[in-house]
């Protein structure tokens, strides 16, 4: 196992500028220039979109904010997605910052009532709205936004993709479509990076992708936890559409369920252990397997589509949708690209 490298990377806060410390130890930045209409072209069609953009609000489990070690915090929202802070001697490090910018605010008054210190950094751990769309509010106060390069270049490309998807939520929870935008990631990291000093550190680190590319994951090996914002997601059908291959992000998560880790901290869904990341590797490997079984065989697409259920799965948030999954997990294993690449 690989684990993420305690030495490659210095402590960033070992200086009086850490972030500029940490920059200097990376590729050089060339940020893209702010996503227009035509940066963002996607080879979905509009009847894809309206298919994919099927939100429906759910009996909501109330959201909310639990301290899972002395300096970290989970913010567990199971109608949206999932953010989590760790407050260090320098600042606030902010993983995710949820679904739009009156969320991103929401998440500033959570972090301002448990400490006073300087909000510095933000991480973005995949390119899907309902987990960067908060980032306004953090650009205004001054934080450091960092996002993997392959999560910067999908929120580039798919950007008017990614705001179609989130519209029925927006409507359902009376939030402002008009006040969304696309707030980019001011530094781009490609492998590891480490925030902290002492026995306070978080090291972001990039294994390859798994429900996507860029998926960032972050490692708190103080409190025995690390954070996976895009592959897991507990209980959860997650969506399949993005990823380039089924077998990688099987790897991945069995990579990540061998960290010497006592909490999981999943995108979506409530404090996790590693019992339950392994659920969703045998949720990916079954229905790999039965979906490639039926290509196989001979059946269409349709068939697939209409015929093949999962019982053993049907309580998992997210199932109403197997049929756009089972739809994209044809795509994939027919033309070994995903339906939506975000790459
Ligand atoms: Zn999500």
């Amino acid at each position: 196992m690989q684990k993420p490298s305690a030495t490659r990377i210095r402590s960033c806060l070992a200086t009086a500028r850490p972030w500029l410390a940490a920059l200097a130890l990376l590729a050089p930045l060339t940020l893209p220039a702010p996503a227009t209409a035509a940066a963002a072209a996607t080879t979905a069609s509009p009847a894809d979109l309206a298919r994919f953009d099927n939100f429906k609000a759910r009996k909501g489990i109330p959201m909310e904010l639990k301290q899972v070690a002395p300096d970290l915090w989970f913010l567990y929202d199971d109608l949206s997605s999932n953010a989590a802070f760790l407050v260090t001697d320098e600042g606030v490090l902010v993983i995710d910052s949820r679904q739009h910018p009156q969320h991103g605010r929401e998440l500033i008054a959570m972090i301002r009532k448990v400490t006073d210190k300087p909000i510095r950094w933000l991480v973005n751990t995949h390119a899907h709205g309902d987990h960067y769309y908060g980032n306004p509010p953090f650009r205004e106060i001054g934080a450091t936004i960092i996002a993997h390069r392959d999560t910067v270049a999908g929120m580039i490309k798919n950007e008017k993709l990614e705001f179609s998807r989130r519209q029925a939520f927006f409507r359902s929870q009376n939030l402002d479509p008009k006040e969304v935008r696309t707030v980019l990631p001011d530094m781009m990291f490609d492998t590891t990076l480490r925030i902290g000093s002492g026995q306070r550190v978080a090291e972001i680190f990039y294994w390859g992708p798994g429900q996507n590319p860029g998926d960032t994951m972050i490692y708190f090996p103080h409190a025995k936890a690390v954070f996976i914002g895009g592959p897991f997601a507990r209980k959860n059908w997650s969506n399949m559409s993005f990823s380039p291959s089924i077998d990688g992000w099987i790897t991945l998560l069995n990579k990540v369920a061998a960290l010497p880790v006592d909490l999981f901290l999943p995108g979506h869904g409530d404090v996790s252990t590693r019992e339950d990341v392994l659920d969703e590797v045998k949720l990916l490997a079954d229905v790999q397997t039965e979906v490639k079984k039926a290509i196989a065989a001979g059946m269409t697409r349709e068939q697939i589509v209409k015929e093949l259920r999962f019982p053993q799965y049907a309580n998992l948030r997210n199932y109403e949708r197997i049929d756009v999954f089972l739809e994209a997990l044809h795509h994939l294993f027919t033309t070994g690209r995903p339906m939506f690449p975000y790459h």
